[in-house]
């Protein structure tokens, strides 16, 4: 089963919004386009709207790092799910080891916030993982399977392929310790494992599980060359754009969608690329070179598309109509419970 990787910047409480604007923009101009992997930034709240503006039109999604399940009220300094879907975020970290150890989360809560997420068309990253003590103490799997269980309480078989698992072990967190590539594998395979009993081979082969903890450039190959896991959410190496991109580089090397490889592979596709490679991510109709318009001839019924690129034309269309689509959350079923 090939499941896109997906690499994610959890900035923390780090970047202002012009900060995040420049970080933000020098990722778009290296990687704004690759669609092969999906790539997520989550800044802080207050950089929620302008980060959102410079990936509008790219394939780079905007997460935000927190939410409150409840739909308002007297919540002071919280955020709702509705508040982040206005600003068009289409995914949102909850159950983070900080937010469990700082701020007192509880599973139960922690899965109010996935329930909540999910019923409005944003896609959790329910982060899972041991403290120091728990893996020394050998209780890594029953406290993994704990964070698994809790979480998904409540989430139906429709919902499940929008969520995606972060394994994170609270001691490679920032810690620049990383779990060694087998620690990783065993806790991710059996996570799937979990999934499986729970929902099924075939939706538990669809759901991406993330590792997180001190991943980098250095490391990610091997960490993602792993059967289980699916990509990466990143904190440190987020905050700057070069490691950033190349982490995002070693996920596409990894295992971008096949198409995408013969790219990456250097290698030519039966259809040629059209000029500037942009065929799956083309860039707006405004911005694009004279030889990729489609050029559209007036006629008494419906328009026709004539150029030698008719075809290619067509797709980038649809592309861009894609685009938009999943810039704006894409809904997916509803919240009914089926247990
Ligand atoms: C994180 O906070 O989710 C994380 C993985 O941080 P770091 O990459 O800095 O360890």
């Amino acid at each position: 089963m090939i499941r896109k990787k997906l690499i994610a910047g959890n900035w923390k409480m780090n970047k202002t919004a012009s900060d995040g604007v420049t970080l933000a923009r020098d990722i778009v101009e290296a990687i704004g386009r690759e669609t092969s992997v999906d790539i997520v930034l989550c800044p802080p709240f207050t950089a929620l709207e302008s980060v959102g503006a410079v990936l509008e039109g790219q394939s780079v999604k905007l997460g935000a790092q927190n939410l409150h399940p409840e739909k308002n009220g007297a919540y002071t300094g919280e955020i709702s799910a509705e508040m982040l879907r206005g600003l068009f975020t289409s995914h949102v970290i909850v159950g983070h080891s900080e937010r469990r150890t700082y701020f007192g989360e509880t599973d139960e809560f922690i899965n109010k916030k996935v329930l909540t997420s999910l019923a409005n068309q944003l896609k959790p990253i329910l982060c899972v993982g041991e403290t120091l003590a728990e893996r020394e103490g050998g209780s890594t799997l029953a406290v993994v399977q704990r964070h698994v269980e809790c979480g998904l309480a409540g989430v139906t078989a429709e919902q499940i392929t929008a969520v995606i698992i972060a394994y994170e072990p609270v001691w490679a967190i920032g810690t620049g310790k990383v779990a060694t590539t087998e620690q990783a594998q065993e806790v991710h395979a059996y996570i799937r494992d979990l999934l499986t009993k729970l929902y099924g081979a075939p939706l538990a082969q669809k759901v991406r599980i993330l590792y997180g903890g001190s991943m980098k450039p250095a490391n990610a190959p091997e960490l993602l060359a792993q059967k289980d896991i699916d990509g990466g959410l990143i904190g440190g190496a987020s905050l700057e754009s070069r490691s950033f991109i190349d982490l995002v580089k070693s996920a596409v090397a990894a295992g971008g969608f096949p198409w995408f490889s013969l790219r990456a592979a250097g290698m030519r596709p039966a259809i040629p690329w059209p000029a500037g490679g942009a065929f799956r991510n083309p860039p707006p109709l405004r911005n694009r070179p004279p030889d990729l318009l489609p050029a559209r001839v007036p006629s008494a019924g419906r328009a026709r598309w004539t150029t030698p690129h008719a075809g290619r034309a067509v797709a980038l269309r649809r592309q861009d109509r894609r685009d938009r689509a999943s810039h704006r959350a894409r809904p997916f079923p509803s919240a009914a419970r089926h247990r």
